[in-house]
């Protein structure tokens, strides 16, 4: 399904941590998959969410008294009910410590690239320039094409980082040629696990890296990395990691990024109300140590696939 405008969550510059160079990352919100560890829960749903950050909170309950579902109440440890809120975002103006926020923004284009146009001295001094990322870029082809081919009109250089859900016809036509770089995540090699923890299976994401693979060793093809996130119990069991390591060599990939799992998510997700067993699970409130991430990278080595630390 392909939603013609998306909420922008943030647009933020100076990223080093998105392609080469310095970056600028603009965050849609939605995405087609619901991984039970996202990274970024308040870009999983298409529409506006309200956020409440405890730590924020000053208690003045200036909220409170203007809302008019009642949704706010001290004796729920979530304070919000989210089946009551309407969103209104009252209680948004009236905070005055910024410990409830709007999350999401209806932008068009032209605003966006004026926010972007600023951080151009940035990308040509280090090689850098524009990351699409998430929530899901392709689930709004038509405004994410549209997009790049303004980028490209100004010689920025555009990345995009993707689930792989998507419709691959679409994709070459519409945002392929004015690309530069593809990040692919690869999550769970078994379709059932994949369908267990992202809620679908995982067969069209496998099929459109194949088809991304072909036209990337083909001249004038688009850069390919996959990437993997470690999650502890998860993705990073070992019998994933040598699935996966085999698959990218089927597929003539002699490159993976291995992003070493950080608990940062398992907050976020409790600002916007989210509670699973994975928020509560011990195992995910931690770093993952450094060892366990070599060991990660060692599997890859077998399969010569040299994996680099992202
Ligand atoms: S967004 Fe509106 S309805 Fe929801 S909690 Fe805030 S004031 Fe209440
Ligand atoms: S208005 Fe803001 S600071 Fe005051 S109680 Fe509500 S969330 Fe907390």
């Amino acid at each position: 399904m392909e939603f013609k405008k998306p909420l922008i969550l943030d647009i933020k510059g100076n990223s080093l941590d998105d392609g080469p160079g310095i970056r600028t990352v603009i965050f849609f919100k939605g995405c087609p998959l619901s991984c039970v560890w996202c990274h970024n829960p308040e870009c999983k749903g298409t529409g506006y969410e309200l956020a409440w950050d405890r730590k924020e909170c000053i208690g003045c309950n200036s909220c409170i008294n203007v809302c008019e579902p009642a949704a706010l109440a001290r004796d729920n440890p979530d304070f919000v009910d989210r089946h009551k809120c309407t969103l209104c975002f009252k209680c948004v103006d009236v905070c005055p410590a910024n410990a409830m926020t709007e999350v999401g923004r209806d932008m068009e284009i032209e605003e966006v690239i004026e926010i972007i146009r600023k951080d151009i001295p940035f990308f040509v001094t280090s090689g850098g320039g524009v990351t699409l990322s998430g929530g899901e870029p392709t689930l709004f082809m038509r405004f994410t094409a549209d997009l790049l081919k303004k980028l490209k009109l100004l010689n920025i250089q555009t990345l995009i980082e993707t689930c792989g859900q998507f419709d691959c016809a679409a994709f070459f036509e519409l945002m392929y040629p004015y690309l530069d770089f593809i990040y692919y995540d690869i999550k769970l090699i078994d379709s059932e696990e994949h369908r267990k923890y992202c809620r679908v299976s995982n067969e069209r994401i496998l099929d459109n890296f194949r088809e991304l693979c072909r036209a990337s060793q083909r001249k004038g093809g688009v850069e390919i990395l996959p990437r993997i996130a470690l999650i502890p119990g998860i993705t990073d069991r070992r019998h994933n990691l040598e699935a996966a390591a085999s698959f990218l060599k089927e597929n003539k990939i002699k490159k993976v990024a291995l992003l070493q799992y950080n608990p940062l998510w398992v907050e976020k997700s409790k600002k916007l109300g989210i509670h699973s067993s994975y928020t509560e699970d011990a195992k995910m409130a931690t770093w993952m140590p450094l060892s366990h991430l070599k060991e990660c990278l060692a599997i890859f080595q077998d399969f010569e696939v040299v994996g680099s630390r992202y």
